[in-house]
């Protein structure tokens, strides 16, 4: 006889203390689940903006829409707020959810097993200590691994070399020579920090990215006041950031008027902050807007054009002692090289060595090609939830949103697991199989799939880190999602 509930046994395990971690935490305790351990390998919560604490670093989505429906902060100082003010408010969330008894800090999850007699999870950490859970909620995130592009010579640099979301606070920058590698969403955010310090900072853009203006501004004292006094208003703000943003979903149709109309205005941009034509030509993308990741920036284009800056576009070859070689044969000597290269984002979970049904790992079921159910289950793996999973990311809307929706997802299937008594839930293969189909067919009309090289798509050229529609689409799919996509299997 099989027990549903043991002493001892975890209700659930969260892997990370971030977003999504914290907001699963959150959503399992008001629904009654108290027996549960949130792992995080750093040394406190909220995940990526933990990490990311380079110059600069911030969101570039209003921080009204980037945080929890149910946990308003009326004060934000600015429309788009910076890491620090992030940080502070899931911090917030931690305490006031009273998740801190739950956390087990500093500690990483080494591999996870599930047991198809019990239907239970057995986690071990460190390497050691093992825990036992009804479900597993992998929470890791898309952009949590940092990832080094495999440049001949990277370890002979003699300088000091690090990457954007492990900075070096302790690295004095004042006065050097500085390569920064990659000019992505990070970059964008801490050449404009760090340009006026540096003696010379060369910039190495591999592949110009399209942008936006930013137009942040600080919120007023009255504006402050209204979103504390006036819940209504406060919301009818929220509402209307992403009805913004979400209008914005039909330029990322291939071949649309509103894409052609967003062309233009990064167009406009570009050519209102940069003046010469050669400069402006190596800026200029030659693919489809928002088939790599739009950025959003004012300070980005003046600080390529400071008299100590040089943007080159010419590949790198090689990295020697001293400094950074390019195809072309140019020499660029550097005291600091750093890699804003992004992250491993091709591999979800499956590095943490999870065991599934008939210890099948994840990265055995998905050697194929990673798939999942909305981005939250995958077949063979049941009781286990990712957040930010496969096929869950954005170009347009926020991430925070798209969360919720998960989570929201998952207590639908949790719960269904304790009130019908089941030892274990899967979704089938055909569910899987059918929504994944429909997923990359629709995908086929949309820009993610238009040809470009970008971190939304694994070496395949398949289109795995994105949802291919609206935020509202995925948030309808899910609450009409149900209990028919699984095998469910009863307790004894
Ligand atoms: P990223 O967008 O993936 O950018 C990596 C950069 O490194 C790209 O410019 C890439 O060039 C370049 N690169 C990679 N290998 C290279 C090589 N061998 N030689 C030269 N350049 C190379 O990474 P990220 O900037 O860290 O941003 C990752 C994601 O984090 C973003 O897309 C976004 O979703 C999120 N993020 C958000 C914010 C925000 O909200 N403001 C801020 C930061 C990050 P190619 O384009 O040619 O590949």
């Amino acid at each position: 006889m099989v027990k549903t509930v043991d002493a001892g046994v975890l209700d659930a395990l969260i892997v990370g203390a971030g977003m999504s971690g914290l907001l699963a935490a959150i959503k399992l305790r008001a629904a009654g689940f108290e027996r549960l351990l949130i792992v995080e390998k750093s040394d406190g919560v909220g995940g990526t903006w933990r990490d990311n604490v380079y110059p600069g670093s911030g969101c570039d989505v209003p921080s009204h829409l980037y945080s929890y429906s149910f946990e308003p902060r009326p004060d934000w100082t600015y429309v788009f707020s910076r890491q620090k003010e992030i940080l502070d408010y899931f911090e917030h969330c931690a305490t006031k959810y009273d998740l801190r008894r739950h956390l087990l800090l500093n500690t990483r999850v080494t591999g996870a097993r599930f047991d198809e007699a019990s239907g239970l999870w057995t986690v071990t950490t460190g390497g050691r200590r093992k825990h036992v859970a009804r479900n597993l909620i992998v929470g890791l995130g898309q952009l949590n691994v940092p990832a080094f592009p495999d440049i001949p010579g990277r370890d002979s640099f003699a300088g000091i070399a690090f990457h954007s979301a492990r900075w070096r606070h302790d690295v004095e920058l004042a006065g050097k020579n500085i390569a920064c590698i990659g000019a992505g969403a990070s970059a964008v955010q801490y050449i404009p920090e760090i340009a006026p310090q540096a003696k010379w900072l060369t910039v190495f853009q591999r592949t110009p990215n399209w942008i936006l203006p930013r137009k942040d501004r600080a919120y007023s004292d009255l504006e402050k006041r209204w979103f504390a006094r006036y819940p209504w208003f406060r919301k009818v703000h929220r509402f209307h950031i992403w009805a913004i943003l979400e209008s914005r979903f039909p330029a990322f149709r291939t071949g649309s008027w509103r894409s052609w109309t967003m062309k233009r205005m990064a167009q406009r941009h570009l050519e209102a902050q940069v003046a010469d034509p050669e400069l402006r030509r190596k800026l200029t993308p030659d693919y489809a807007i928002g088939c790599k990741r739009i950025l959003v920036s004012d300070d980005y284009y003046p600080a390529l054009q400071r008299g100590n800056v040089d943007l080159v576009t010419d590949l790198v070859a090689r990295i020697e002692p001293d400094g950074v070689v390019t195809r072309g044969g140019r020499r660029v000597k550097a005291d600091v090289i750093i890699w804003g290269t992004g992250f491993d984002t091709t591999r979800f979970a499956a590095p943490l060595a999870i065991a599934g049904r008939g210890g099948r790992t994840l990265a055995q079921a998905w050697s194929g090609g990673v798939e999942a159910m909305y981005g939250v289950t995958t077949t063979g793996f049941p009781n286990m939830f990712m957040l930010y999973g496969p096929n869950t990311n954005l170009g347009h809307n926020s991430i925070v949103y798209m969360m919720e929706a998960q989570v929201a997802y998952m207590m639908k299937l949790i719960e269904a697991q304790r009130d019908r008594k089941l030892r274990w839930l899967d979704v089938t293969p055909e569910a899987q199989e059918r929504f994944n189909r429909w997923l990359q067919q629709d995908m086929a009309g949309n820009v993610f799939a238009s040809g470009c090289d970008s971190w939304y798509m694994s070496a395949s050229g398949k289109v795995t880190a994105n949802w291919s529609g609206s935020s509202w689409g995925y948030v309808k799919r899910t609450r009409a999602a149900g209990l028919d996509d699984y095998t469910l299997e009863k307790a004894d």
